[in-house]
């Protein structure tokens, strides 16, 4: 569901989050995160059919993806933290927004 809704979002600034998380839980989604950076990084090329068929194509497959935790690490402090993805404080007007710290620093500010 995670990886599906960047891939929808179409937006290449999940690349970095994408690469950093594909280092630390490269065992089950390497592929899959690869796979997706790949096509965010090519969108341009790619025909809208094509794009649209892409999407049809991945929503069972990367829907299964949810079962483990999303481990983050904090912009700040450098802790290690879960991401939840079900968190709806996440979703914005934009799509999903990743947290860059963990919420001991945040709620220090
Ligand atoms: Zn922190």
């Amino acid at each position: 569901m995670f990886l599906y809704k960047i891939l929808c979002s179409g937006n290449q600034k999940y690349i970095p989050y994408l690469t950093q998380w594909e280092n630390i839980d490269f065992k089950k989604v390497q592929a899959e995160i690869r796979k997706v950076i790949e096509v965010l990084k090519q969108l341009e090329e790619l025909e809208n059919p094509e794009w649209e068929r892409l999407k049809r194509e991945w929503a069972t497959s990367l829907l299964i993806r949810t079962s483990d935790p999303i481990i983050m690490a904090c912009q700040q402090c450098g802790a290690r933290f879960i991401f939840d993805e079900t968190n709806p404080d996440y979703y914005t007007s934009e799509g999903l927004r990743f947290p860059e710290r963990c919420l001991n620093c945040l709620e220090k500010v």
